[in-house]
């Protein structure tokens, strides 16, 4: 059956989101915050969009003044990459390490809520792998309040064994029983991140130049390539074959647990859920291994600055959040997620989207094309012919978009 998406008002999402008796879990999410003590200024790619550097200080203490007055709090917050922005490494005035500190600061005294993070590009535009490794590590754990054993943390490096090449940053944990939640590191091959003589930058280098991308000192040039080819970029990247066989054998895990997993990463996966200059390189790789299992309930990513969404024949869904750096101060840019036992509830504030979906853990279907219907008020009438993405939402002036998905 199609799945239907319909609008809701803000009362009927309000009761949804407050009926608290089947919440499994609730988490906050956070992305692109792309913090920089430096001055405004219009985005490069549209001048009409302006990035509020100092301003993300500001989004990230909202955000969680908000989860900290909750009555049930979040147990965690993702924080889906591009904490702070590479203009730090370059601009005079600005230092990476102060930049990340601001933050850290923040997270420390709200560190009843531990933040984990995904790697973005502009993490490695600061930082050698190993270093954001670390430092990740250090608010999570050293300044943070977290017992990684209390929710099974699993980082997948060690600090006997440092280089960037074995620096891992995809990983695991286990909030509660039940649910499993996944970080994807995105930029596991990729130019970034890497020294030009490793295997994994070399790696990278080939698939760039076989799809017509050999400029390497260029970032964000894509006039030359077509569709899906549009990845193909120097600031994205891709998932290792290791990390390929990790993350199948931690859904075959969850499969057997009959947990809910939700997955997380900084580029996008689903091409319907984003601008294809903004997914993983080998992101049909991943859509296939999801595809083999019924534990994955939603993929989260930010990286392209505009609310996106979209859901596969198995019913996953994919929500791509508009982030903080293109979010005017005076308005909020996160969101609240609560999985219940058949539902996933985004509590979108400001620039974020807001969506009732369901969650659909029968056996994937992995042949059926499903399409979606949109009736929903806010989306004008061209974008409401299109029917199986939301893109582009943040254009839609004052809205906080509430839409049902049923399947
Ligand atoms: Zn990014």
């Amino acid at each position: 059956m199609a799945p239907n998406i319909q609008s809701k008002t803000q009362t009927q999402f309000n009761q949804i989101e407050q009926e608290e008796n089947d919440v499994i879990c609730k988490f906050g999410v956070i992305t692109d915050a792309q913090f920089a003590n430096c001055e405004d200024r219009p985005a490069w790619y549209n001048k009409d969009k302006r990035r509020y550097y100092r301003g993300a200080i500001t989004h990230l203490r909202k955000a969680f003044n908000h989860w900290d007055s909750m009555k049930v709090k979040p147990k965690f917050v993702l924080q889906l990459g591009d904490l702070i922005d590479g203009l730090n490494n370059e601009e005079v005035g600005c230092n990476s390490l102060d930049a990340l500190e601001e933050t850290f600061k923040l997270f420390e005294e709200f560190s009843d809520i531990a933040t984990f993070h995904a790697v973005g590009n502009h993490e490695l535009y600061n930082f050698s792998r190993t270093d954001i490794a670390l430092l990740f590590r250090e608010s999570l754990i050293n300044r943070g309040k977290l017992n990684p054993e209390k929710v099974h943390l699993q980082l997948n490096f060690h600090s006997s064994d440092l280089s960037d090449e074995n620096t891992l940053l995809y990983y695991k944990f286990q909030p509660q029983q039940g649910i499993k939640v996944i970080a994807l590191d995105t930029f596991d091959v990729s130019i970034i991140g890497h020294s030009p003589d490793s295997l994994k930058y070399k790696q990278a280098a080939e698939i760039l130049s076989k799809n017509n991308h050999s400029c390497l000192s260029k970032w964000d040039y894509d006039e030359h390539l077509e569709g899906l080819n549009k990845r193909f970029q120097t600031q994205n990247g891709g998932l290792s074959e290791n990390q390929l066989k990790w993350l199948k054998n931690e859904l075959e895990e969850s499969e057997k647990n009959n947990e809910k997993v939700v997955v997380y990463g900084h580029t996008g996966l689903h091409p319907d859920s984003c601008d294809a200059s903004c997914l993983a390189y080998n992101y049909d790789e991943v859509l296939k291994i999801f595809s083999q299992f019924s534990c994955v309930i939603c993929y989260l990513s930010g990286h392209a600055h505009t609310s996106g969404y979209s859901v596969d024949e198995n019913g996953i869904h994919y929500i791509v959040l508009h982030g903080i750096i293109e979010t005017c101060p005076s308005s909020d840019a996160f969101a609240t997620i609560t999985i219940k036992k058949d539902q996933l509830i985004v509590d979108g504030k400001g620039s974020e989207m807001s969506l009732v979906l369901p969650i659909n853990t029968m056996k994937r279907k992995t042949t059926e094309t499903v399409d979606m219907e949109i009736d929903n008020e806010f989306i004008n009438e061209e974008r409401s012919e299109n029917t199986d993405k939301f893109n582009d939402y943040e254009e839609i002036p004052g809205t906080s978009s509430i839409v049902e998905v049923s399947v």
